[in-house]
């Protein structure tokens, strides 16, 4: 079925408010992939201006943005092809990844986040699913849908991060981060915290099927590194993730911050980078 410019061959994944297609552009023969969006979940305005924003994001740990469009009822993003899925499948098939495959993967996150915050990006919704793997052999990772979270209504946005409210930052609990803040990018650096130690363990640092139990230890940091599963992880590994689980938003380590700890810094001078 031809939308557009584009050929659409197959669902390749379907997130909470999108659905995902393998496309071919008619006339350069390239594949690429298609993101449709209900409009019934977009917010009103600011569409327009979003998008040229994520047009001009240019990072190899980023999904490129190719071009975009809309019919009455849906948006189409067309974006770059990813082939290695989601960082979350490779979690789940793995358990866990050794510290230096953790480091690898937590590097790359801070140096997309750095650039993305440099130029006033916030991803607000950052979780393995939306950390896809570029191809299925190696760690290299993209990083997909910032930006959305201002294309989504406030109710769609909300309703989703809150239906996995394990990966959000205690002041988004709080509802303060709508207002401008010096800060805003620190949910992002949380969300870094929570990914690196799922990473190191195969769990996340906060859960409870009881949501008001789960709501209170996000909100109070309270969070441990069980012995029989950290007990021959580094110190540096723990603390740094310490440093990004801090409730205060001020203090939180900052993407440029992160890339300067020890955990990250130490030792990989002498990893050869992955092919
Ligand atoms: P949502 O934001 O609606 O949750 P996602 O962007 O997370 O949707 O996409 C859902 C799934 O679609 C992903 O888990 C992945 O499997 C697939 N997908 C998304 N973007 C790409 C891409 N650029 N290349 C290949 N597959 C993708
Ligand atoms: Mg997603």
């Amino acid at each position: 079925m031809p939308i557009g410019d584009y050929e659409l061959h197959k669902e390749i994944g379907k997130g909470a408010f999108s659905v995902v297609f393998l496309v071919t552009e008619k006339k350069t023969k390239k594949q690429w992939a298609m993101k449709i969006i209900d409009k019934k979940s977009s917010s009103k305005g600011a569409l327009e201006t979003e998008i040229e924003i994520m047009k001009k994001v240019e990072h190899p740990n980023i999904v490129k943005m190719h071009e975009y469009f809309e019919s009455t009822d849906k948006i189409y993003l067309v974006v770059e092809l990813v082939t290695g899925g989601p960082l979350f499948d490779r979690i789940v098939d793995k358990k866990s990844f050794s510290e230096k495959e953790a480091k690898l993967v937590t590097k790359q996150l801070l140096e997309s986040l750095k650039y993305l915050h440099s130029i006033g990006i916030v991803h607000r919704d950052l979780k393995p699913e939306n950390l896809l793997l570029k191809t299925p052999t190696d760690l290299n990772i993209a990083l997909s849908d910032f930006g959305l979270s201002k294309i989504l209504s406030d109710e769609v946005f909300m309703k989703t991060t809150c239906g996995t409210p394990s990966y959000v930052a205690p002041e988004v609990l709080n509802n303060i981060t709508n207002t401008p803040s010096a800060y805003s990018e620190a949910v992002d650096m949380w969300g870094v915290g929570v990914i690196t130690y799922i990473l190191l363990c195969g769990f996340p640092p906060f859960y409870s099927e009881d949501i008001r139990k789960l709501f209170e230890s996000i909100l109070s940091a309270n969070y441990d590194f069980p012995a029989e599963y950290w007990g021959s992880i580094s110190k540096e590994a723990k603390h740094f993730i310490n440093c990004l689980l801090t409730v205060e938003p001020s203090k939180r380590y900052s993407a440029a911050q992160a890339l300067e700890h020890p955990w990250i810094v130490d030792g990989n001078q002498s990893e050869p980078l992955p092919h």
